[in-house]
């Protein structure tokens, strides 16, 4: 069977030369996952913009409204880590969108991967760090308000903690956030997830992956979600530049590979987003972040 991958021409957008957000990495990727096409048999899909009544469930009014109509101020804009344009918020409505998109294909095909998303820092009434939306947020709530599933277990293997994500469904026995993260890393205040790990700087490929074989299946088995959403980022590799984690590219493939697999294994459907990943190097950049679409081509 083919592997769902969703993609977006509109997911990269023009920033000012040397802007630290490496914007240009979707569409390198998605030019990578191409070049693999007899490896990795893809169907693309094109998502749609995320529309307001599925942010309105995770985002407060007055912040969208600030949001969508370009009234951000400029310390909130400093804090998204971007300044606002018109085309920022349509990338961010289709980086949604496309998040959605991975779960509905999921729940169709039992996995799905955007070639974005994790945006995981945004919270109900702020941008924070790169993340202007929470599209991990909307589109648990989005399943969740349309019956789709009735338990979501968010497995965020960024190097940064979700504090966005556990924060905004804190109170929400539905849903049960697990992160694993680089202690001494953004965001300074951590919030509390159901389960968090912090790990200390310069953790390598075999205790990271140990702390997470001790972890997922229990999660699993407890918990009993019915939908697996996954944020794989990739700022744990050791030539991040925000990261302070030491994992390798076979490392990285492993991680994958396991959290898919053993979901899989459980019958659950996952849907994974890509998360972050910080390298002025874009080609060495995307050949991590596709290691995931790369796990994830060898369980379908
Ligand atoms: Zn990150």
């Amino acid at each position: 069977m083919p592997l769902p991958l969703i993609h977006h021409p509109g997911y990269t957008i023009e920033l000012p030369p040397r802007h630290p957000f490496p914007m240009a990495k979707f569409r390198v990727l998605r030019n990578t996952l191409v070049s693999e096409e007899t490896e990795i048999r893809a169907e693309w899909i094109t998502p749609q913009p995320a529309n307001e009544t599925s942010l309105a469930r995770v985002h407060t009014p007055d912040y969208l409204r600030a949001f969508l109509g370009g009234s951000l101020s400029p310390a909130a804009q400093r804090r998204s880590g971007f300044r606002w344009s018109e085309a920022l918020v349509e990338r961010t409505l289709l980086e949604v969108g496309g998040t959605l998109a991975s779960v509905e294909a999921a729940l169709d095909t039992g996995l799905a991967c955007n070639t974005a998303g994790g945006t995981h820092h945004a919270h109900a009434d702020a941008a924070s760090g790169y993340c202007l939306i929470n599209d991990l947020a909307v589109t648990a709530a989005h399943a969740l308000a349309k019956r789709w599933v009735a338990r979501i277990l968010i497995v965020d293997l960024d190097v940064h903690q979700g504090d966005g994500t556990s924060r905004l469904f804190r109170h929400d026995h539905r849903i049960f956030t697990f992160s694993m993260h680089g202690a001494a890393n953004f965001p300074a205040r951590k919030q509390h997830s159901d389960l968090d790990i912090a790990l200390p700087r310069g953790t390598g490929d075999d205790d990271y992956l140990a702390h997470l074989k001790a972890s997922l299946p229990q999660l699993l088995a407890q918990f009993a979600p019915d939908l697996v959403l996954y944020d794989a980022g990739v700022d744990v590799h050791a030539d991040d530049r925000l990261g302070h984690l030491a994992l390798s590219n076979t490392g990285l493939f492993a991680r994958d590979h396991y959290v898919l697999a053993t979901c899989r294994e459980a019958g659950l459907p996952v849907a994974a987003v890509i998360g972050g990943g910080y390298d002025r190097d874009l080609k060495a950049l995307a050949n991590r972040h596709a290691q995931l679409h790369r796990a994830a081509s060898t369980l379908t």
